[in-house]
């Protein structure tokens, strides 16, 4: 049976066709090509949504990223700390505006931003502006932690939000509504997807809002062009997209939820995976469903068996940001875990169409792969038995 990654197809079929074709003739025959009626109540809904008090639509994620370093002052040469793994766009956004990255490494279990890590980095560099915890797969990032090891220091934090729309950083408080700026995408992959790019910045600060208001317009205000922004701006047919999937996406965080607990339950059993701790079941939104092997063989040999049995998986980090290609000249010594974490893991199919057949399915072809695997080994076992 097969099972796969997205599932647009579903997606489109049993969700918001009409709707959404309807609203792009709306908007066809109104002119309000960006930044329209449904860009504002968009807005309003996902700051009500997050529980944060201005929700700021952008062009896409990475600029959100770029726009909040912007907006937070950053300056040619400010040392930045992301972690190791997460996706490219962290590390971009770092080098686009002029600032240093650091790379931290990360829990061996979670693949968040490490503490330790962190913790070592801040008291090598008594000059690091910014952190950015990415909340990874939509795992609530240590944020806390965080606050406390900058105490008394004069550093800004910003949460990459990506994967993590409606995840819990603690029973009272969502991803978005920390206070600190909180960065989204809405690439149509990500958990709320338009079709096409979009992206947005949470945060409760009413200065810095009408600052990235006009950073993300070209700097325009009331009295002219003050500052020198970009053109950031987001579609009207985007928000209109958004705005009539977030009516449905506190449900389908709901499905996410209940499919991660079916796999959870089903693979506990089979010994040669690990998945997250069980403690992030309700807190993270699911954005992918990560398991981790013992070998980067074993994840690729597996890979290809769900592939033959048109099961799609996929490789989300394939390598951490300190071994892509684009790096040369960066401090690596201290990284331990991020190369090991992002060798042994592999991401299953996640998504709010997903069945709890689909996640049968894929967990039996699992189990089928290491039954297969002990079977060769006996085969290959048996001719060193001389009589
Ligand atoms: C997707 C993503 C981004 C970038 O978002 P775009 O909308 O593609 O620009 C940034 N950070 C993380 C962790 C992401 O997953």
């Amino acid at each position: 049976m097969a099972v796969s990654f997205y599932n647009f197809q579903k997606s489109l079929e049993t969700e918001l066709k009409n709707s959404i074709l309807q609203r792009f003739q709306e908007i066809v025959e109104s002119h309000q090509f960006v930044d329209g009626t449904y860009n504002k109540l968009f807005e309003q809904e996902f700051a009500a949504f997050c529980g944060t008090k201005h929700t700021l639509l952008v062009a896409n994620g990475t600029d959100a990223l770029e726009l909040s370093l912007m907006a937070l002052g950053i300056k040619a040469g400010d040392k930045v700390i992301i972690p190791d793994v997460t996706f490219f766009a962290t590390f971009e956004a770092v080098i686009n505006t002029g600032g240093t990255p650091i790379l931290a490494d990360v829990d061996p279990q979670t693949g968040l931003l490490c503490t330790n890590s962190l913790s070592d980095l801040l008291a090598q560099h008594n000059d690091v502006k910014f952190i950015i915890p990415v909340h990874l797969y939509g795992l609530p990032a240590p944020i806390k932690k965080i606050e406390t090891l900058c105490e008394g220091r004069d550093i800004k934090i910003i949460e990459d939000a990506a994967q993590a729309h409606g995840a819990q950083l603690n029973s009272k408080t969502k991803v978005g509504a920390s206070g600190h700026l909180t960065t989204f995408s809405f690439y149509p992959t990500k958990n709320l997807g338009a079709y096409g790019d979009a992206g947005a910045i949470t945060l409760n600060d009413d200065h810095l809002a009408t600052l990235l208001k006009s950073l993300r317009n070209h700097g325009r205000s009331k009295q002219g062009h003050q500052i020198v922004g970009r053109n950031s701006r987001c579609d009207h047919l985007q928000a209109a997209v958004l705005q009539a999937r977030l009516i449905n996406y506190p449900n389908q965080l709901l499905t996410r939820r209940k499919m991660a607990k079916a796999y959870f339950k089903q693979l506990s059993s089979i010994k040669n995976i690990s998945l997250l701790p069980t403690s992030v079941l309700e807190s993270s939104s699911w954005h992918l469903f990560p398991i981790f092997l013992n070998s980067k063989q074993e994840k690729l040999e597996i890979k290809e068996f769900l592939q033959k049995k048109q099961i799609e998986t996929a490789l989300f980090y394939e390598r951490p940001i300190s071994s892509e290609p684009a790096l040369s000249s960066f401090e690596t010594k201290h990284l331990i875990h991020s190369q090991k974490f992002a060798d042994k893991t592999l991401c299953l199919p996640m998504n709010p169409f997903l069945t709890l057949e689909d996640v049968s399915e894929v967990t039996e072809q699992i189990a089928q792969y290491f039954k297969t695997k002990e079977k060769v080994k006996g085969t290959i076992q048996r001719p060193e038995v001389t009589v």
